[in-house]
């Protein structure tokens, strides 16, 4: 990895000095919805297509990921939908993994289904699975890895190699890891995605997402289906987002380092009876984390003994975590699981599971707030 290419100094520097002004530090925020024909130069037009500050995120998000090129989208389920269109047509069909984020699942059952795109769901962990689900109409592999609440993982090489033999696009959402913990392209992946609400943000205050890929034609594919439906991402959303991506290295790092400290804090408390987590000691695909990830963030999910009432009410009394549903932010969050919320392996009875976002407050009190909070089920 040369200089240039160092995650720090892509985020700190990368392609700014295309769009500083008068020597600002910053690049300007260009809000303006068009560009006149005044300046004959000028390789914009009007703001939906494409945008200067839009276009800064964009190159950073592109050389994170190693790929040739980035979209930008008013949110992760904007870039999730406009991909899927961008590559299905009616008739097609689409392999995805089980436990894929719900949002997806929802666009499925419902959107997808009434454009006549079929869904056939695997076992994330089950290269077989991928393999045997392959029919004449299937256009796209949807992934996952790790899925955001009980973290299954895919084989992401072995998968991908399938999808080439059978001329199938692969796709993966790689909200949970970020290009810090893990860079998909590397392994085969035709289309990476981000909610970039979530870590790439990281302060809870935008919510976008991104579609980073290396095929031209796939470029002007997604570009024109962007233009189209109108989902771009503003520009005052998008200078947000170059903001939060500047101390994207320094917050990973520092999710990764309290991740793992939360969990070996409340992995033995007597009230815990599993932690899904790929750091996980008892973490059952161990070879597919040391093949893919370099981290493990700091979003886990635990199977909490007691029934979904004592369990939140014992929550309640956090004072470090609140309730939300989101993850990924500067704040630590906590959100209650239903058992149909997902399906995993060895449903534990009289459990119940709640997904928790280790923010960036001291880690310690966090370890301490969470413990008092597990004494409090009775
Ligand atoms: C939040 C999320 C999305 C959707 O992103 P939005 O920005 O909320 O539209 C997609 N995938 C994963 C894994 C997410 O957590």
């Amino acid at each position: 990895m040369n200089d240039k290419n160092c995650e720090n100094n892509i985020c700190a520097h990368l392609a700014d000095e295309d769009y500083r002004v008068y020597g600002s530090i910053v690049p300007p925020m260009f809000l303006n919805s068009l560009f006149t024909r005044k300046s004959n130069d000028t390789p914009y037009s009007y703001s939906r297509v494409t945008n200067p500050t839009v276009e800064l995120a964009e190159k950073k998000i592109t050389a994170l990921e190693g790929g040739a090129w980035t979209k930008c989208f008013a949110s992760g389920m904007a870039a999730i939908s406009t991909a899927v269109l961008s590559i299905c047509k009616t008739g097609d069909e689409i392999i995805c993994v089980k436990n894929v984020y719900s949002g997806f699942q929802g666009l499925c059952a419902i959107q997808l289904k009434n454009f006549g795109i079929t869904v056939h769901y695997v076992n994330a962990g089950c290269t077989d699975e991928f393999k045997n689900a392959i029919t004449s109409n299937v256009k796209l592999i949807y992934l996952e890895s790790p899925t955001s609440l009980v973290f299954d993982m895919t084989d992401l090489s072995a998968v991908c190699n399938i999808a080439k033999e059978h001329d199938l696009l692969v796709l993966m959402d790689n909200t949970w890891a970020t290009p810090m913990f893990q860079k998909p392209i590397e392994f085969g992946v035709d289309l990476v995605i981000h909610s970039c609400t979530k870590y790439m943000g990281g302060h809870s205050d935008l919510i976008a997402g991104s579609v980073t890929g290396t095929d031209l034609s796939l470029e002007k594919a997604v570009l024109n289906t962007r233009t189209n439906l109108g989902c771009s991402i503003s520009p005052h959303t998008a200078w947000l987002l170059t903001r939060g991506l500047r101390t994207l290295p320094i917050r990973m790092k520092q999710h990764q380092e309290s991740g793992m400290k939360f969990y070996h804090g409340i992995k033995n408390h007597p009230n815990v009876s599993h932690v899904f987590f790929p750091g996980a000691d008892d973490y059952q695909q161990k070879d597919l984390v040391q093949k893919y990830l370099k981290g493990t963030s700091g979003l886990l999910s635990l199977m909490i003994r007691g029934d979904y009432d004592r369990v939140h009410a014992a929550l309640k009394t956090l004072e470090y975590f609140e309730e939300g549903c989101s993850w990924g932010g500067f704040e630590s969050l906590y959100i209650m699981l239903n058992a149909n919320d997902c399906q995993w392996n060895g449903k534990k009875e009289g459990c119940t599971m709640v997904r928790v976002s280790i923010g960036l407050e001291e880690v310690d009190t966090l370890i301490n707030d969470f413990t008092s909070a597990l004494n409090h089920i009775l």
